[in-house]
This record gives structure tokens, C-alpha cells and sequence, in this order.
């Protein structure tokens, strides 16, 4: 699975590694793992991302090596760079405006990805392996064919990638496999206690204020089948929140018995609405996002809608209805 990955490497000295917008545990994780793997060999790395690190897991940048595009002298790091290395993301649109810049300057591009949906021309050279948990396991499985060492410096970032999308080994893409890695990366150092605590268990006031207004949009549609939730700009901001803060409400929605799809309908500063799906393995969240040119996979998919907040919603159960696989009718 890694030969192409590894002559990618192999080929180049430098690299720019980014993620998608709106990094996840996942996408910085991942991106930490691999820029630590490739300079203990010797390789130059920089991680540029379209948006910035969320509070919770700025602890796993240790040495701020995670740049944002768009900042003063951001360009001139990218200056005179072999290659990227995308991971976590799949396509131009959810990768934000660094892969304008990487399309531009017409880096060689290599994907490491686990979402459905692969787009022709992302990247000549990709891994994308579905049955992965987690990007940060394939980090992991990359460097153990490399032969690298797993440093506690990259077991951190690649422990905290694995819980952030298995939900800490309790949604349906936990297998062996990830959970071996998990083992493995506690072995190098990796502690699971700490990092549970760090990237679920450190949530800001803000996002205790938010909580309650935001749980109370809750909306049954189709019997029961679909909750809808929703946050607004001036819920987030009256909460003294952000944006980040509501990471997490949408599981607490799904926890509810008979509900096979939560759609969580979130305002954001540019005035569209962002919108994470998720679903109890009946419905496809990915085939729903791809209707509204979104993606992730059949459990969590998201994607945005033009605003206001009413039109968005109204359009997005309108589509619902008119699915035949679809629980709303
Ligand atoms: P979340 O709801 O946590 O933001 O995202 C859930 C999953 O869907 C993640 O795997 C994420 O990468 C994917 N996803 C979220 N928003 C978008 C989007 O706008 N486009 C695409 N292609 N994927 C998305
Ligand atoms: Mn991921």
C-alpha cells in the first residue's frame, strides 16, 4: 500500500503538509505525526493549514510548528518547496484557500485520506483507505513500513488523531486494527488518560453556556427519526463561545434512542451555514452531504449551505423528503 507514498518521499527533501478547514484532532494530529516522522529522516517539513488551530488541541503543537495561510511571512516558508502532502481531505473545496496556493505553485502532490469520494486530480500519488479509522493510523502504519522510530512526540498527535475519530474506540469504524495502534502508540509513551482529558475533557465555559441554548433548538422530524439541532451566531456569541466550541453536541443528539440522523445546523461568521451529519448506520450522512456538494463518511459527513438559518434548514429536509432511502416522509 505504501510503496508509492514512500518513493514520494524518497524523491523529495521538503514538504508543506496541510489539512482541511476547520482541522480536527484528526487533521492536526496526522499532520503533526508525519512532519516529526519525515525530519527525523532528514526531511525539511512545514504544516500550513487554511484555518486555525481550535483551542483544545494547540497543546499537541508543542513547538507552534502549525502555520495558518494568510499570516505575514506564511508565503516564504512554502518558498522553494518540493512537495506537499494532503491528508485527512480529499478535495480542493474542504481543503480552503492553501490548495489555491499548492494548485498555483504546482507542487507535486501526494493524498494520504480516509474519506469516500476520492477526486480525480487531488494528488498523483494517494493513499486512500476507507477502512481506516483514522488518518492517524495510517500515519502510524507509514512509518512502521518506512521503519521509523514512534518518538512520544509523534504517539501524542497520532493517539489524540485516533480518538478524535473513533470518539475515543466507541464509534462503528473501531476495529482491531485501530485499536492495536492504539496499544502500540501507548507503548511508545502515549497516555491515554492525558489525552482523553486534553482533547475531550478540556471544554471552555463558553462551551458549557452553549450547550443549553443549543439543546434546545432540538427538533424531531419524520417520527422521531431525524434531530435537528442548531446553533446561531448570536447563541455563540451571547454563550461568550466560538465556533469550536460546540464540538461534540452532535453525539449527545445521536445518543438518542430511534434517531437515525442528526443534522446540526451551525451559522458561521461568514454568514453561511455549516452543517454536521450523523448517523446511526441506517442512512448514508456522506451520500446526503454529497447532494449539497459535501462529503466524510457514511457515519459523519458535513457540508455548508447558504444561510439564513431558516432557508438552510427548510432546504435541507425539503431534499430529505424526496429521498426514497430517506427516513423523512
Ligand atoms: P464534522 O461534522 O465533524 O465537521 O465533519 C464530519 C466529517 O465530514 C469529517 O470527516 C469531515 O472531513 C467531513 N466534512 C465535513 N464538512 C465537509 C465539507 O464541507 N465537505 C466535505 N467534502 N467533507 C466534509
Ligand atoms: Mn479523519
Amino acid at each position: 500500500m505504501w510503496s508509492s507514498i514512500r518513493q514520494f518521499i524518497d524523491r523529495h527533501d521538503s514538504f508543506v503538509i496541510s489539512s482541511h478547514i476547520n482541522p480536527d484532532g484528526d487533521a492536526i494530529g496526522s499532520e503533526l505525526g508525519l512532519a516529526r516522522f519525515l525530519r527525523q529522516i532528514g526531511k525539511r517539513a512545514v504544516i500550513v493549514n487554511s484555518t486555525d488551530t481550535p483551542d483544545v488541541l494547540r497543546f499537541l503543537d508543542t513547538a507552534d510548528e502549525i502555520h495558518v495561510y494568510g499570516e505575514p511571512d506564511v508565503r516564504g516558508l512554502i518558498d522553494g518547496i518540493d512537495a506537499a502532502i494532503i491528508v485527512d481531505v480529499n478535495n480542493w473545496d474542504h481543503l480552503g484557500h492553501i490548495g489555491r496556493a499548492l494548485q498555483a505553485l504546482s507542487l507535486p502532490r501526494a493524498c494520504i485520506d480516509h474519506h469516500q469520494g476520492e477526486v480525480a486530480g487531488f494528488a498523483e500519488t494517494t493513499v486512500a483507505d476507507t477502512s481506516a479509522a483514522a488518518v492517524g493510523l495510517l500515519i502510524l502504519e507509514l512509518i512502521r513500513d518506512m521503519k521509523g522510530r514512534v518518538t512520544q512526540d509523534i504517539a501524542d498527535p497520532l493517539y489524540a488523531a485516533i480518538i478524535t475519530d473513533t470518539g475515543t474506540f466507541r464509534f462503528s469504524n473501531t476495529d482491531a486494527r485501530v485499536l492495536r495502534a492504539a496499544a502500540e502508540l501507548t507503548d511508545a509513551g502515549a497516555n491515554p488518560f492525558e489525552m482523553h482529558r486534553r482533547v475531550f475533557g478540556s471544554k471552555s465555559w463558553g462551551a458549557g453556556r452553549l450547550l443549553g441554548p443549543v439543546l434546545s433548538t432540538l427538533e424531531s422530524v419524520a417520527g422521531g427519526k431525524v434531530a435537528v439541532i442548531s446553533a446561531t451566531l448570536e447563541m455563540v456569541n451571547n454563550a461568550g463561545a466560538n465556533y469550536d466550541d460546540t464540538d461534540g453536541f452532535v453525539d449527545l443528539v445521536r445518543a438518542i434512542k430511534g434517531v437515525e440522523l442528526v443534522a446540526f445546523f451551525k451559522e458561521t461568521t461568514e454568514g453561511d451555514i455549516k452543517v454536521s451529519l450523523r448517523s446511526n448506520g441506517n442512512v448514508d450522512a456522506n451520500a446526503m452531504a454529497r447532494r449539497f456538494g459535501g462529503g466524510g463518511h457514511t457515519m459523519a459527513s458535513g457540508m455548508r449551505l447558504p444561510g439564513p438559518m431558516k432557508r438552510a434548514i427548510e432546504d435541507f429536509l425539503r431534499e430529505c423528503a424526496r429521498l426514497d432511502d430517506f427516513p423523512v416522509r
